[in-house]
């Protein structure tokens, strides 16, 4: 059956990365028989500017249609003025939780080839391969109640909520449990049952899905320990699993760790598996329009769109093996560069890998 995938390029470097990153799609639909229909949307800014809403409904509407989307980048300095709703930003929220993408995917890999490239002494970090489940679409970014008030000292008061029920504590834990399970079956489930009641729940659900999951190995770990432990010996992980506001700390400490926000790629995943793929970088408004962004982070989240998504696991490892490939050949755009490698613009990069894939 022909999948049908959305587009929604964005704004800043958002269209440029995706330009490779489709080039990829249908050099695979070309030469290695991907069935594959693909159209294009418009959000954040780009859309604000056509139709004055970060999410036009007819967006939304494709977006529901779609069997996955390929999500490049919003944002910039000439929208950071509007009102909250008219931000670009609030078009992927709306995005992310009007498709339910509660599961959030962000593997950190650190390719050998990089291992100058992270702040981290090489041993440390060389090979490094963690997956991050964070929960995307509830806790203490969406609990209610939520606001600021006048105290009764007559003090500014603000104030959050972190909850959550356990339907969606073991939707996500099944999901890390399966993902755990089809890499090395370690998961490491990150909260704060010390301190938090919510954390509680999450510990007590995590422990009574382990008995469904025999394979998988789990242990739990403090949300201030996990911080220090993914600096001080971040190999010691493989699968970790946690609620949105450590998750999201976590998983921007994590991707720090492989010292290329150009590289990295993520999913956003629905309880059926249909899933939102986008680099974890945003526009990169200073390099905008430049050619000189690197389209791998874009690349690789096409290839967790053919694992995930479309379930084609053999195309996946096509596009990591590319990828690996050129870097092997020393093709390195401008954020990855040292003095010894060929400094590639955003259309040569692509280019090689889709070369590759010929
Ligand atoms: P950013 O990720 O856009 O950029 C941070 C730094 O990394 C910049 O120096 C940039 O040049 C560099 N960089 C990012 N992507 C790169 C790539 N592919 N190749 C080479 N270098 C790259 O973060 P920021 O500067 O904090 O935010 C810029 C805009 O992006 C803001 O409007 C922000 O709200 C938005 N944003 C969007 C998303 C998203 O779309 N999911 C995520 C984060 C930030």
């Amino acid at each position: 059956m022909t999948a049908r995938i959305l587009v929604m390029p964005g704004d800043g470097v958002g269209p440029e990365i995706c330009r490779e990153a489709v080039r990829v799609l249908e050099t695979l639909a070309h030469d290695h028989g991907l069935d594959i229909e693909l159209e294009e949307a418009l959000v954040g800014g780009a859309a604000i500017d056509a139709a004055g809403d970060p999410l036009p409904e007819s967006s939304l509407v494709a977006a529901r249609e779609a069997d996955a989307i390929l999500f490049g980048a919003i944002g910039g300095p000439a929208w950071d003025s509007q009102p909250r709703d008219k931000r670009p930003e609030s078009g992927l929220l709306r995005l992310r939780s009007e498709l339910e993408l509660f599961a959030n995917l962000r593997p950190a890999i650190l390719y050998p080839q990089l291992a100058y490239a992270s702040a981290l002494k090489p041993e440390i970090v060389s090979g490094l391969d963690i997956m991050i489940v964070r929960e995307l679409t509830g806790g203490i970014y969406f609990g209610k109640p939520a606001g600021t008030l006048t105290n009764d000292q007559g003090h500014r008061e603000a104030f959050n909520t972190m909850r959550y029920d356990e339907v969606e504590i073991e939707r996500i834990g099944r999901r890390a449990f399966e993902i755990a399970g089809a890499r090395n079956g370690r998961l490491c489930s990150v909260d704060k049952a010390n301190v938090l009641d919510v954390s509680q729940l999450w510990r007590d659900v995590m422990n009574e899905l382990a008995a469904d999951y025999p394979q998988v190995s789990l242990t739990h770990m403090y949300v201030d320990n996990a911080a220090m432990q993914m600096v001080r010996a971040p190999k010691q992980f493989d699968t970790v699993v946690t609620g949105n506001l450590f998750g999201d700390i976590l998983s921007d400490a994590a991707a720090m760790l492989t010292g290329s926000i150009g590289m990295l790629p993520s999913a956003s995943m629905d309880r059926h598996g249909k899933g939102m793929y986008e680099p974890v970088h945003g526009s990169a408004p200073d390099i905008a329009g430049q050619g000189v962004a690197n389209p791998l982070a874009a690349i690789l989240s096409v290839a967790m769109l053919l694992r995930y998504s479309l379930k084609r696991g053999d195309l996946a490892d096509k596009v990591e093996s590319a990828v690996g490939y050129a870097l092997d050949r020393g093709l390195r755009t401008r954020d990855i560069m040292d003095h010894e490698t060929q400094v590639a613009s955003t259309q040569e990069m692509g280019g090689a890998i889709v070369d590759m894939l010929r």
